[in-house]
């Protein structure tokens, strides 16, 4: 099928909820895509953070064929060879002792709510208010856009789950107050993504983990965006030096498999016993296989050391450019999580980009965002510039 024959069968049949899609991609191989016409573009998006390893990698694809000529699914009822290999090796890369699975971003976010007013509820004092972040992102389920601290999201799905307060993003003493006794939780993203790629102060974090023990609160870090070599570490927060006592992972787990997670430690952990929560297809046999042999490239040595220096080169080249466009505001992000505020709405130029053959995308209005496959070279970056030079040139900006 050609470009124009999927968008007559799309918007005839798929509910309208993305708008006018731009493409149809149908192929893929590192930082290269392909449409149904056979254009080719530089993929700079990642499919919003999720294809780290860039399309098809063959680690990855190995894992799934082998894995699905073996057994695609079985029930959580039984053990899970590929899932609990998973757990074991997230655990050997951060804070998280204990892991439960499910199949994206919400729903591990949804777990973490669940687990953290268990936790309380089972101690006996019930607390079960959680503060979030302004400007949050946390998914489209009924409580994560609860939880996501931006009215769009839930205009018109009223009436929204109870139990959630919102603070200024970076604001320490706006969390200080919030943390009222009825709080169990605070549910972050280390640095926010679609709210606009906005990165807190340096000792932000560090000062929310205080407050949350000394008021015996406890941190779920959403890192669904973050993690998996997103920011140049396995995990953002790893940057910080802080812990939180709950994380949630999905986006880049697999590559682009769906599944999530979210990890704990077994303090966390003890508020969930059999029965309370549960998944169909969560870390099945094929979900799990492809994020094992994600998380092994992520991890292996040297992997992450080209998503630092890429970025730091992205950013310094984007940094030349702001110089010379007064339409950029400013570039900010880190690792390769690149958010380039304009001082006009951002639609146009992802348009232009998209017409020269790069993809990349927004982060609310005014934020162009490049979220590239982490395999990204200096060779793209420099092609990327190139394109944004012209591209603003062209806007006036
Ligand atoms: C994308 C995202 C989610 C939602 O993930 P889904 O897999 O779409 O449910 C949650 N939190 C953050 C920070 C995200 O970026």
């Amino acid at each position: 099928m050609n470009t124009d024959e999927i968008k007559a069968l799309n918007d005839q049949y798929v509910i309208n909820t993305y708008g006018a899609r731009k493409l149809a991609l149908t192929r893929g191989e590192g930082v290269t895509l392909w449409d149904a016409d056979g254009k080719e573009y530089l993929d700079c998006f990642a499919g919003i953070a999720v294809t780290n390893l860039g399309h098809c990698h063959p680690a990855v694809t190995e894992a799934i064929c082998e894995q699905a000529r073996k057994l695609v699914h079985v029930s959580n009822l039984y053990y899970i060879e590929p899932q609990v290999r998973l757990a074991e090796l997230l655990s050997t890369q951060c804070f998280a002792t204990k892991w439960f699975f499910c199949n994206g971003g919400a729903e591990a976010n949804e777990a973490a709510i669940k687990l953290a007013r268990r936790y309380w509820a089972q101690k006996g004092t019930p607390r079960g208010t959680i503060v979030t972040a302004e400007q949050s992102f946390h998914g489209r389920t009924l409580a994560t856009i609860t939880a996501t601290g931006q009215p769009k999201y839930q205009q018109g799905f009223e009436p929204l789950p109870k139990g959630f307060k919102y603070v200024l993003f970076n604001d320490v003493a706006a969390l200080d107050q919030a943390l009222t006794p009825d709080v169990g939780a605070v549910l972050l993203e280390p640095l926010q993504g679609e709210g606009g790629v906005r990165v807190p102060d340096p000792e932000y974090l560090a000062q929310v983990r205080q407050l949350c023990d000394s008021k015996n609160v406890l941190l779920i870090f959403d890192e669904v965006q973050t993690g998996m070599g997103r920011t140049g570490r396995f995990l953002a927060h790893q940057h910080y030096g802080v812990t939180p006592d709950i994380i949630t992972l999905a986006k880049g787990l697999a590559n682009g498999v769906p599944i999530g997670a979210m990890g704990c430690t077994d303090d966390a952990a003890s508020g969930f016993s059999p029965g309370m929560h549960a998944c169909t297809f969560g870390g099945n046999p094929l979900s799990a296989a492809a994020a094992l042999a994600t998380v092994s490239v992520i991890t292996a040595p040297g992997f992450l050391e080209n998503a630092r220096a890429v970025g730091e080169y992205f950013f310094q080249r984007l940094r030349e450019t702001a110089t010379q466009h007064t339409g950029i505001a400013e570039v900010r992000g880190m690792g390769l999580m690149i958010g380039v505020e304009l001082q006009e709405a951002v639609a146009p130029l992802v348009d232009k980009l998209l017409e020269a053959g790069i993809i990349c995308g927004p982060a609310g209005p005014k934020v162009l965002r490049f979220v590239p496959p982490l395999i990204i070279g200096a060779e793209h970056v420099d092609r990327v510039i190139a394109v944004l030079s012209a591209a603003l040139g062209e806007l006036g900006w």
